[in-house]
């Protein structure tokens, strides 16, 4: 496949660490920032007609990439990164961090994505995963969505075309979302800024934020939190290589350093197995997991 006059970064053999929070996984053969969303379609629907695998990933911060060879094309969104702001309203590239994107918000006044503070996926990766803490989430304060249907259509839908659930949106693994329209509230730009910082303070006091990590490794089974099921399963600390289940929060497998994807599959094989024997719960991954081809 010709990948030429492309606006955007194109790399080849590219080492997928750098592109996941987790810093593990082997190369891809492709990589490709698209800066619009003409060479986004044109890309894909070229990869389509040829048969070449494609995919597409924002920051990387719920991905386990695989350590073996990645073949096709890796798309990344984060270029698609233009802001319109309309009043209450905020209209965004994909690719833009949820976390900038709540803190900008924050210093013109406005409400509604407070609960963003500290999630570093792309507002793309966090509208397909209905990302969310502290009682919000993105459902809350979504308006519409443009987006990219597999056949290379655009399309435009309102948030009442969508489902959203417990960190699951009907576009998951349909569709590339290439923008996001948020409305947001007026609100007292200090109280917000307070909000924030105290559920940032949260996090650093209960998150491994000191190692390379993915967040949630598991959703929580209803009514119950799975990190408080693995430490119960004794699971607290435990190593596969450099892959541990972290010493502060359960529900975090950190990389201490070379952690290898295979070794972080073993553990949430053997944590699921362990849990769901000893409580006869179901643990279910919330990191998406990239299959080696
Ligand atoms: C320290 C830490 C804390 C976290 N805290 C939270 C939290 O509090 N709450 C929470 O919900 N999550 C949390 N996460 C997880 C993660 O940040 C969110 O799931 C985030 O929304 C993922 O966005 P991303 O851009 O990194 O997606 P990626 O990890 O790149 O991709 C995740 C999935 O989304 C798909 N995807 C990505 N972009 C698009 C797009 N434009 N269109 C369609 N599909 C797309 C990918 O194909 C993949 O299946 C945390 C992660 C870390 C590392």
């Amino acid at each position: 496949m010709k990948l030429q006059g492309l606006n955007g970064r194109l790399e080849h053999n590219f080492p997928l660490k750098k592109l996941s929070t987790w810093r593990i996984g082997g190369l891809a053969e492709t990589v490709f920032w698209p800066q619009n969303e003409e060479d986004l379609v044109k890309v894909w629907l070229e990869a389509k007609g040829e048969g070449i695998p494609i995919r597409f990933f924002g920051r990387g911060s719920n991905i386990l990439f695989p350590n073996e060879f990645l073949p096709g094309i890796t798309i990344i969104t984060t270029q698609l990164n233009q802001t319109h702001w309309d009043e209450q309203q905020v209209k965004v590239g994909a690719g833009i961090s949820l976390a900038a994107l709540a803190r900008e918000a924050a210093q013109r006044g406005l409400t509604g994505l407070e609960f963003g503070a500290g999630i570093p996926g792309t507002v793309g990766g966090a509208i397909v995963m209905n990302a969310g803490a502290h009682g919000g989430s993105i459902e809350d304060v979504l308006a519409k969505v443009k987006i990219m249907t597999m056949a290379g259509e655009i399309k435009v839908l309102e948030k009442e075309d969508l489902e959203f659930g417990y960190r699951k949106c009907s576009l998951r693994d349909q569709a590339l979302i290439l923008e996001g329209v948020f409305q947001l509230g007026k609100g007292d730009r200090e109280s917000i800024k307070q909000t924030m910082s105290e559920y940032l303070s949260k996090r650093k006091a209960s998150q491994p934020l000191e190692y390379p990590n993915a967040g949630s490794v598991f959703r929580n089974p209803p009514g119950d939190s799975a990190g408080r099921l693995i430490e119960k399963a004794g699971w607290k600390g435990k190593k596969y290589g450099d892959a541990q289940v972290s010493e502060k929060h359960a529900n975090f497998i950190v990389n201490l350093g070379n952690a290898t994807a295979c070794q972080v599959r073993s553990l949430i094989e053997d944590i699921q197995k362990d849990v769901q024997e000893k409580y006869g719960v179901e643990l279910k991954p919330e990191v998406c997991i990239v299959k080696p081809e």
